[in-house]
């Protein structure tokens, strides 16, 4: 009988989650004040994140114990199955060994349940009852509202415009949990009037809704919080728990990944996935190929410039040394909206910098295939997001084919796409477009990462 699910016991859910900052092979550059061009200090960060999360922002333990509150919350759906895809590997006829961690089975659709019930619970117990962020495609929104919820905190969203008109489903679904949906840029935040007018027929972007939602927070007097769904260490750190998990199931079946996959926006879910298993190549000499998956419309890591650069496009952030298309690159209206962000996690940036992992590309009709195969296959269809790093792993199975290694391929797979049924119905009737992206429209946004001299 072949085993399909490889379950973890709940009773055997890790209780804390890893923190990679010890076991980084080479010490990081900090934040900067754009101001001062010094680096960040917590009081810096106070404006608008509670103190708990500014501490595991720059912790250098080792491990974080998860709150028991939290943990009450993750037993709602993990710990989350780790599947084998025999029925994939059949259909590609690779003699590689496919598994998948399945975070779409979370209430939210995807993973970022993991972060946003963390840091709602860190702000509620610092006193704080309202918060603001931005959604790009609205997965980020959905999980951050449902965490609200249990919390009983109240939560605004400025989502993407592309997305708001794109995905009206997901608005109400953020609706449904109480929160409010503000189209981003808006007419509502000083910066979103002013970036409006500035970049009129953008559609939006990632980096703008961060300014708006910043802003927000920044001007409240401290009553309302910023909360953000990608990049920062501490949203990594929440997400290590996938990894951990995979790794305690893969253990159980006796196996260990040669190559380690997740799609990459902000990198949180592939941060998620890799972290765990990277002090193995970076101490122990395990030789894991890490990859992260990226679109070819904002190709933050394969195209990027390794810089000091903003993390919106109001300039309200940090400095932050990362991969970066400037922080005024606006990203063609793909489908895999989570994917739309011109940086990427300073500690991502950090490894693949130091040649610890590696990105690819991919254009989106390539993945709509890849999801199809995986879809007809596995019987879920996943998030545009996600079918980036479905793409690399049946890439990375085909080459197996081909050399006849049975290597063992670790994939995340994010989430689900039960709400982005439009982009199906795009690729479906042969209308979805790549884009090509010449290095002229790059360079424009490269011109705009500041010179620190
Ligand atoms: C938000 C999102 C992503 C991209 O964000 P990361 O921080 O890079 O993980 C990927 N997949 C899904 C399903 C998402 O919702």
């Amino acid at each position: 009988m072949r085993e399909y699910n490889i379950n973890l016991d709940a009773k055997k859910m890790p209780d804390a989650w890893y923190n990679i900052m010890p076991d980084m092979p080479t010490p990081m550059v900090p934040p900067l004040h754009p101001g001062t061009l010094q680096p960040c200090g917590p009081q810096d960060l106070a404006a608008i994140f509670p103190m708990p999360l500014i501490e595991q922002e720059v912790s250098m333990q080792p491990m974080i114990s998860i709150p028991g509150e939290v943990m009450d919350i993750y037993r709602l759906w993990r710990p989350t199955p780790l599947r084998r895809a025999y029925r994939l590997e059949q259909a590609l006829g690779t003699p590689a060994k496919i598994f998948y961690k399945n975070e779409s089975v979370s209430p939210a659709g995807s993973h970022k349940l993991n972060t946003s019930v963390p840091q709602a619970y860190y702000n509620k117990i610092s006193g704080v009852n309202e918060l603001s962020t931005e959604t790009g495609a609205g997965q980020w929104g959905t999980a951050l509202s449902i965490a609200c919820a249990m919390f009983d905190m109240k939560c605004t969203v400025y989502m993407v415009g592309v997305s708001f008109q794109q995905k009206p489903y997901r608005r109400s679904m953020i609706e449904a949990f109480g929160a409010k949906v503000i189209s981003s840029p808006s007419q509502t935040t000083e910066i979103g009037r002013k970036l409006a007018a500035e970049y009129p027929d953008s559609g939006g972007s990632l980096g703008i809704a961060i300014s708006e939602a910043v802003e927000v927070a920044v001007t409240s007097g401290g009553t309302t919080k910023y909360s953000l769904g990608s990049v920062l260490n501490h949203v990594l750190l929440h997400q290590t728990i996938i990894g951990e998990e995979a790794k305690l199931q893969l253990e159980s079946v006796g196996e260990y990944p040669d190559v380690i996959i997740g799609c990459c926006g902000g990198g949180s879910n592939y941060a998620g996935i890799s972290f765990p298993f990277a002090p193995d190549k970076i101490k122990g000499g395990k030789n894991i190929d890490f990859i992260a998956a990226e679109p070819a419309a904002c190709p933050t890591i394969t195209r990027g410039t390794y810089a000091y650069d903003f993390g919106d496009t109001g300039q309200m952030t940090p400095l932050l040394k990362q991969y970066t298309l400037g922080h005024n690159f606006m990203p063609p209206g793909i489908h895999a909206g989570g994917l739309r962000y011109h940086g990427v996690a300073t500690q991502v940036a950090h490894l693949v910098h130091e040649g610890v992992m590696r990105a690819v590309a991919y254009q989106q009709n390539p993945c709509f295939e890849a999801a199809l195969i995986f879809a007809r296959s596995e019987g879920i269809i996943p998030a545009p997001e996600s079918s980036h790093a479905i793409r690399a792993a049946i890439d990375e199975a085909l080459k197996c084919k081909e050399s006849g290694e049975t290597k063992t391929i670790l994939f995340s797979l994010s989430g689900h796409g039960h709400f982005d049924m439009t982009a199906y119905d795009a690729y479906l009737s042969g209308k979805l477009e790549d884009y090509e992206l010449e290095q002229d429209v790059l360079n424009k946004g490269i011109a705009s990462i500041p010179n620190l001299g």
